[in-house]
């Protein structure tokens, strides 16, 4: 496999977050597990056969799958009676998705292309942390802030923005410029 932005070898699939980086230049280049829903007809009918009671059945069922998932270190979302497994690390970015500033800043970090070929995770880490740098916190107190909300790693953000200085600075003169307009 090779890296379709940077053309290296140096391909990892972390676990951790599901994805499969470039360990070159940081791009994210596909996933690693794929969202598995299920829905309460199909839970059923696989368990079906072999119990015969209903409800014990169904379950049954589902403590299995719930097994399954904490085992993974996901979480079970249902919406509309369908039930996902989704990752924890997503789920935290899905509760900070729809924050006015956050949008803002992720929108001015597609301008900068080292910095959006991060992971998913990462993305949000930077953009969560400009906006944090623009409420006036410092440099550590932001990464704090940010690790503690978006349950990322400290060490990860700091080493990008040690790592691209120059553009890490003026996305977060950007993102200042842009929040001040909204
Ligand atoms: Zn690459």
């Amino acid at each position: 496999m090779k890296c379709r932005y940077c053309g290296s070898t140096n391909i990892a699939w972390d676990h951790g977050s599901g994805h499969i980086v470039c360990q070159d230049c940081g791009a994210i280049l596909g996933n690693i597990f794929e969202e598995v829903s299920y829905n309460k007809e199909e839970i059923f009918r696989h368990k079906l056969n072999r119990v015969s009671n209903e409800n014990g059945a169904f379950e049954e069922s589902v403590e299995k799958i719930v097994a399954k998932v904490l085992r993974r270190g996901k979480v079970l979302k249902s919406i509309n009676g369908k039930i996902s497994i989704v990752s924890i690390v997503d789920k935290n970015l899905d509760d900070v998705e729809n924050d006015e500033e956050l949008i803002i800043s992720r929108k001015v970090l597609d301008g900068y292309p080292i910095l959006k070929t991060r992971t998913k995770r990462n993305r949000y880490a930077l953009a969560l942390y400009a906006v944090y740098r623009t409420r006036g916190y410092s440099k550590t107190k932001s990464i704090e802030l940010v690790s503690k909300r978006l349950k990322t790693s400290k060490h990860t953000l700091e080493n990008i923005l040690d790592k691209y200085p120059t553009q890490s600075r003026s996305f977060l003169e950007s993102v200042r410029k842009a929040l001040k307009k909204a």
